[in-house]
């Protein structure tokens, strides 16, 4: 017999958008509802906010609430024992499309979008972030951008930026190239934050020496938060690649944690670094290229590729899938290096630990691995500094083994190079010279001595912290 649960019988209030359960009951009980702006008092003290609607997969037990600072917090209803309306503010998720106007005078400049949240809204549905991106829609909601340039858009892609990969990467490039011959002035690339280094990295390689500049952005929050970074990200984007003079793969991302300026980040030495801050992306073991606000661009370094006016670009889309990280842990088992073999890996990246080490029990596996046709390069988890393997014999004893230290390159990046490598020659000495050629600062003679100091972005914060410990 079938035991199907029985349809839900909850009214359809659209007042209560998502609420079930305990959290309804409240709602229903004080006569408030979505959108309403409440004054809430409750066991755990004063909370005054807009009630947003529920996800429908969310628990039935809190209130949500946008509060002015534009984080939303959770109130446990069973907690609220009085709730008051003191007014009503719908949000409205629509953006208004509009045609980009045109001005002769101005560079055109193409964006590409991939995804990730700077092409999202929130679906309050389900509450979860969702692409959706449409050229028109960004215009209307960043008219800015008309003062900057003749905005051309293109949706390559709308997927969250863990599922980029190679299809994505080559198409891309290959974009890249066309626009780049046709006459764009500048390239921008919207894309999911959590994997933009990667690509960052992967360009460089697969887009060499544009003649323009390639500009990466994305945003932490989607473009319907108060607090949302996409606007400001966006237009620091567009003016880089519309005025700016650096050629390069460059990812533009907010600076210090406020909306002052952005950094460009060179696509070889960035990474993000926080889960969740505007200020995410930060140079590893350098300082970034330039800082970039709405009104002007400031160089921190001189030496950048320059804009050229001819349209010669190389692209070069090689690439193999069968690489990997191996990120070390103390008490790694060798069968897992055993494994890759098996399944016919041929190239691995391992972040060792310090200045590059892995436990002794792999040394075998290592062995078998290279014996078998593996190519072995070492970086480091520390992320900032060098592999510097002739310190300890344990570094000199992998280095006999046949593992090549990469300098200071950064694991992501060693990866993309080495799969974007193994795509061309499987030569054990050509791809030791490739890896070791830098193509764009992926390796470099030295780190800036205040490099790893340097706070890009934080010193403001930081000061301001000293002085009120100081107090
Ligand atoms: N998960 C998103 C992505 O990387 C995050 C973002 O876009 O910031 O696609």
């Amino acid at each position: 017999m079938s035991t199907a649960p029985a349809p839900s019988t909850t009214p359809v209030n659209d007042n209560l958008k998502g609420y079930r359960g305990v959290g309804r009951a409240v709602l229903e009980r004080f006569g408030v509802g979505v959108w309403s702006d409440v004054e809430i008092e409750s066991t755990r003290g004063h909370f005054r906010g807009l009630i947003l609607p529920r996800a429908v997969t969310a628990d039935d037990r809190h209130i949500v609430l946008k509060i002015a600072s534009g984080y939303n917090v959770g109130i446990a209803a069973d907690s609220i024992t009085a709730a008051k309306e003191v007014g009503r503010r719908e949000a409205h998720y629509k953006i208004p499309e509009k045609a980009f106007p045109h001005d002769p005078q101005k560079p055109n400049v193409m964006l590409f979008g991939t995804g990730g949240t700077i092409a999202s809204r929130l679906d309050y549905r389900t509450g979860a972030v969702i692409p959706a991106f449409s050229p028109g829609e960004l215009y209307g909601s960043v008219p800015e951008l008309a003062d900057i340039c003749n905005l051309q858009t293109e949706k390559l892609f709308g997927v969250f930026s863990e599922n980029m990969g190679p299809h994505q990467y080559i198409t891309l490039a290959n974009r890249i190239g066309e626009e780049i011959r046709k006459g764009s002035n500048g390239i921008v690339i919207g894309h999911g934050t959590d994997t933009m280094h990667h690509t960052a990295g992967v360009l460089s390689f697969m887009v060499q020496n544009p003649p323009v500049p390639i500009i990466m952005v994305g945003s932490q929050r989607s473009s319907d938060r108060p607090s949302s970074d996409a606007a400001m990200n966006l237009i620091c984007a567009v003016k880089a690649a519309a005025e700016g003079d650096i050629a390069e793969v460059l990812v533009c991302m907010f600076g210090p944690t406020s909306d002052e300026y952005n950094l460009l980040h060179r696509g070889t030495r960035v990474r993000k670094m926080h889960s969740s801050y505007r200020s995410t992306f930060r140079t590893i073991g350098d300082v970034p290229v330039a800082m970039i606000s709405p009104q002007k661009l400031v160089h921190l370094r001189a030496d950048y590729k320059r804009r050229r006016s001819d349209r010669e670009v190389t692209i070069n889309t090689a690439f193999e899938e069968k690489v990997t990280i191996l990120y070390y842990y103390p008490n790694m088992q060798p069968d897992i290096v055993d494994a890759l073999v098996e399944r016919g890996y041929r190239g691995m990246i391992i972040a060792g630990t310090g200045l590059g080490h892995v436990n002794k029990p792999l040394y075998p596996a290592i062995k078998r691995a290279i014996e078998a046709g593996m190519h072995i390069f070492m970086t480091v988890q520390t992320l900032w500094g060098y592999t510097q393997m002739y310190v300890y014999d344990t570094g000199r004893d992998l280095m006999a083994l046949g593992i090549v230290p990469t300098a200071n390159m950064l694991p992501e990046v060693a990866y993309m190079k080495l799969c974007w490598v193994l795509g061309q020659t499987n030569d054990r000495e050509e791809v030791q010279r490739l890896m070791l050629t830098p193509v764009n600062d992926e390796t470099t003679e030295r780190e800036p001595y205040n490099g790893y100091l340097v706070y890009q972005g934080a010193i403001p914060e930081v000061q301001e912290f000293l002085r009120t410990i100081k107090r």
